[in-house]
């Protein structure tokens, strides 16, 4: 294969191909004879394959050397990026629209994006990462078609180690003028910092549980609302956006479970102080599609669903559950992060957010349009995940591209 002479090799694993639809083939794209591969520069490369365990079933299900598998090149088999897949096999993505048409109509045409891992993801990492680092995978992210990043976080260094850079990464990042690059800024101090580096949008951060609010950010629910109403007045004299995050949404570390008409309230107050949008965060990624749609039940009596976003971390691998449930009941914002990035310094165990290379492969299977090259963020994960030395949260990304 010409791939195999690439400069840039990752072993990839190649997707199986269903007995089941073998037999059922009917269109001339259902071929099973991928398309001549053409090299590409996004074609990630093969080196061997392990072989798969006698008796051991490969990607879906499907036995080694089945039937289906019996046309399909050796070097495919072992070897394919997403676009790749979808490149030689058309049918894939159709197939999976197909199946889901019947339920397609109850999801968004469009969901934004919104990817938080420079942000959310790297303020949890204990090794400070260079600012060129952080600048790098900012503006790999912006090449991708992703609508906004949030970039950093304008807190005291004290608090946030990680985050002391953020006037040198707001700075040193190429802005495009399609995407936006929102800051968090937990009080005057910071909207003030972050204005003068040049934020064109921020975001502020309460919490629905009282003692998560007293540890997280030194005061009371009562209190951040208070300071936010100055915040977000003077922001939106300075027509900088804001948005508001509620943290703790689904579930708090200190208190357990929270109920949702205590988030319900928290929600509607940020909304009601100005912020264009409130994103409802499972911080401690311990909610279940049932709480989150009880959750949404209540909230939507309140706030509309086009000014709520949802903020799923993976801790207890309810995330994508959460979020099609979300998508069901109209929500069309969902934050990300390239890689699955992050995790809470206050919950033992709590991995990173949703990976962003996740959700776009799911939304892309219902359908749902994103902007987004998927291929592209994980190029970014993987860059992020070389520097960090570390092995990628995301599923897709595994999937796609094993080094
Ligand atoms: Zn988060």
């Amino acid at each position: 294969m010409a791939t195999a002479e690439s400069p840039s090799t990752t072993i990839c694993r190649a997707p199986a191909v269903s007995p089941a639809h073998t037999a059922s083939a009917q269109h001339s794209h259902d071929s099973l004879e991928p398309k001549r591969r053409v090299n590409t520069p996004h074609v990630r490369l093969c080196g061997p394959h392990p072989p798969t365990p006698q008796g051991a079933k490969g990607v879906w299900g499907i036995e080694p050397g089945a039937a289906g598998m019996g046309n399909v090149p050796t070097a495919v088999k072992h070897c394919l990026s997403y676009e790749q897949l979808i490149q030689d096999y058309p049918w894939l993505t159709h197939r999976l629209r197909e199946g889901q048409s019947a339920a397609v109509h109850r999801y968004p045409e469009f969901v934004k994006v919104i990817e938080v891992g420079p942000r959310d993801g790297l303020q949890n990492e204990k090794e400070i990462v260079p600012t060129s680092v952080k600048v790098q995978l900012i503006d790999m992210l912006s090449e991708t078609g992703l609508s906004a990043i949030e970039v950093t976080s304008f807190v005291s260094s004290k608090w946030v180690p990680q985050m002391a850079d953020s006037d040198a990464v707001l700075r040193g990042i190429n802005r495009l003028p399609q995407v936006k690059y929102p800051v968090l800024t937990p009080n005057l101090r910071g909207l003030e910092a972050a204005v003068a580096a040049g934020a064109t949008e921020v975001a502020v951060f309460a919490s629905a549980s009282e003692t998560f609010s007293q540890k997280n950010i030194n005061c009371s629910i009562a209190e951040s609302m208070e300071r936010f109403q100055e915040l977000i007045g003077l922001a939106r004299e300075t027509q900088i956006n804001v948005r508001g995050y509620v943290s703790c949404a689904l579930g708090c570390p200190y208190e357990g479970n929270m109920a949702p008409a205590k988030v319900t309230e928290v929600v509607k107050k940020l909304y009601g102080l100005g912020c264009y949008e409130v994103s409802l965060g499972d911080t401690i990624g311990v909610g279940t599609p049932g709480a989150m749609a009880t959750l949404l039940e209540s909230v939507l009596k309140e706030v509309p669903s086009h000014a709520l976003g949802v903020h799923c971390h993976d801790t207890y691998g309810q995330a994508l559950a959460n979020i099609l449930l979300a998508l069901q009941m109209g929500i069309s914002v969902v934050d990300s992060s390239v890689a699955g990035l992050g995790g809470c310094p206050y919950a033992r165990g709590a991995t990173g957010n949703v990976a962003t290379e996740d959700v776009l492969y799911m939304l892309h299977g219902l359908g749902i349009k994103t902007g987004v090259d998927l291929s592209k963020v994980i190029d970014a994960g993987d860059f992020i995940c070389k520097a960090l030395n570390r092995k990628t949260g995301s599923k897709v990304a595994q999937a796609c591209c094993q080094p």
